[in-house]
């Protein structure tokens, strides 16, 4: 019977056949595990839903751009959604194909776009006319017609956390929706670009396909109008964004999810055209955990603390959208439990990992904080000099060691003394 990719056996939490207090003895604390079942089993999701259709999937590298994650991706079919130049060599060097990345970001570069150019990404998602300019110059010294899409902002609200809701008109991102059709008459007269798509991508940890549906109405309004103009929308690119349940949170089940945002595209007369989907957070999310041991317990008149060997700097998503993680212990205890803030040793008040949480736990125990494969390692620092963890992925039985765990002397081996 396969198990679940995370689950006990007499009370010891594993990850598929593997105990997680061997992982934590052979590897060392903090660390992140990976379940390549739950990595492929996420994949096989959206995959199984576009399956006979005209749709395919770009996994959002920024997500979690571990080389070994990347890897599976690539050998299971997945095409890429990159941010930075530097997650372009990532997926080469993961085994994945330019043709099937789509270059999305507000700030690329100019080498950032030549080097993508060159390599043949599929196409560049641009942000703003300045951006339009410089990709055309770019393109016009290459001596290649870079293919584009507009991210367009349908100024739809996701409800998530403000610093994941990207699909407002004071966002940062994208086209606003009322210059939009101007914007790609100007992308259209531009000799080195070639228009392909339009996109959007409206936040993340959206539990609500709601505002979906909205943003796509807009853009397939959008789209009429642009092919009024005379310029063929070939692909239609509905960004990433589709939540996990951290705690009690109840987002749609990635198939239903799929199903109803090609149906409705369909629906409206446009399903010709083909639909990219570009989830980070939904395909590599619950895949992960992060172990970590407790030091000390220190109680206290107001709180009790416990502290663990891992902190903000190898997980700062609670420190900076004061986001949830469940935290359990790994081999459980039958005590009574107490109620502790999970903190980390860094020299911040920010350094916490879980609040009030009620755990039996005991100096030298190790905790589990889940849902740690989005933007967990992938936001990493060496903050406070913390050589970031090792990562590893197991895959039934066998444990394979993503990245090795970073040592101090490497953390400051580009630095200089002063002269003489
Ligand atoms: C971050 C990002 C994604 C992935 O978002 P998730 O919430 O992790 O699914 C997709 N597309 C773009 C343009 C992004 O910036």
């Amino acid at each position: 019977m396969t198990q679940p990719a995370f689950h006990r056996i007499d009370g010891v939490l594993h990850v598929e056949n593997v105990s997680a207090v061997d992982l934590a003895t052979q590897f060392g604390t903090p660390l992140y595990v990976y379940s390549r079942a739950a990595l492929t089993a996420a994949w096989r999701a959206y995959a199984g839903a576009c399956a006979g259709r005209r749709a395919s999937v770009h996994v959002a590298v920024k997500a979690n751009s571990n080389l070994a994650v990347l890897n599976l991706f690539a050998r299971l079919g997945a095409g890429f959604d990159i941010v930075s130049g530097g997650e372009l060599a990532r997926v080469l060097a993961a085994g994945g194909k330019a043709e099937n990345v789509v270059f999305s970001g507000v700030g690329k570069s100019a080498e950032e776009m030549r080097v993508a150019l060159e390599a043949g990404v599929k196409c560049f998602n641009v942000e703003s006319i300045p951006e339009l300019d410089r990709l055309n110059a770019v393109a016009g010294e290459v001596g290649r017609k870079a293919p584009v899409s507009l991210r367009v902002n349908p100024d739809v609200d996701p409800k998530t956390h403000p610093y994941i809701s990207t699909g407002l008109k004071a966002n940062k991102f994208g086209v606003a929706f009322d210059d939009a059709r101007a914007a790609y008459r100007a992308a259209a007269a531009m000799p080195n670009l070639a228009v392909v798509g339009i996109d959007c991508h409206i936040g993340s940890q959206i539990t609500d396909i709601a505002p979906y549906l909205d943003a796509i109405d807009k853009l397939l309004e959008l789209v009429v109008q642009i092919e009024a103009d005379g310029t063929q929308i070939h692909h239609i690119d509905v960004g990433g964004g589709l939540g996990i349940s951290y705690h009690d949170e109840t987002p749609p089940d990635i198939g239903d999810f799929v199903r109803t945002v090609l149906d409705r595209i369909a629906e409206r007369g446009h399903g010709q055209r083909e639909v990219f989907f570009e989830p980070g957070r939904s395909l590599v999310g619950n895949a992960g955990v992060l172990l970590t041991r407790v030091e000390f317990l220190k109680p206290g008149a107001e709180k009790n603390f416990a502290i663990v060997d891992a902190a903000m700097n190898d997980l700062a998503r609670p420190a900076m959208y004061n986001a949830y993680h469940a935290i359990e212990p790994v081999v459980e205890r039958t005590d009574a439990p107490q109620v502790y803030d999970v903190v980390g040793p860094v020299c911040e008040s920010g350094d916490w990992l879980g609040r009030a949480r009620s755990l039996a736990i005991e100096p030298g125990d190790l905790l589990a904080i889940r849902s740690a494969g989005a933007y967990s390692f992938a936001m990493s620092s060496n903050y406070n000099t913390r050589p970031r963890a090792a990562e590893v992925m197991v895959d039934g039985a066998r444990v394979h060691v993503a990245r090795e765990r970073e040592t101090v002397a490497q953390l400051f081996a580009g630095e200089r003394l002063l002269p003489d």
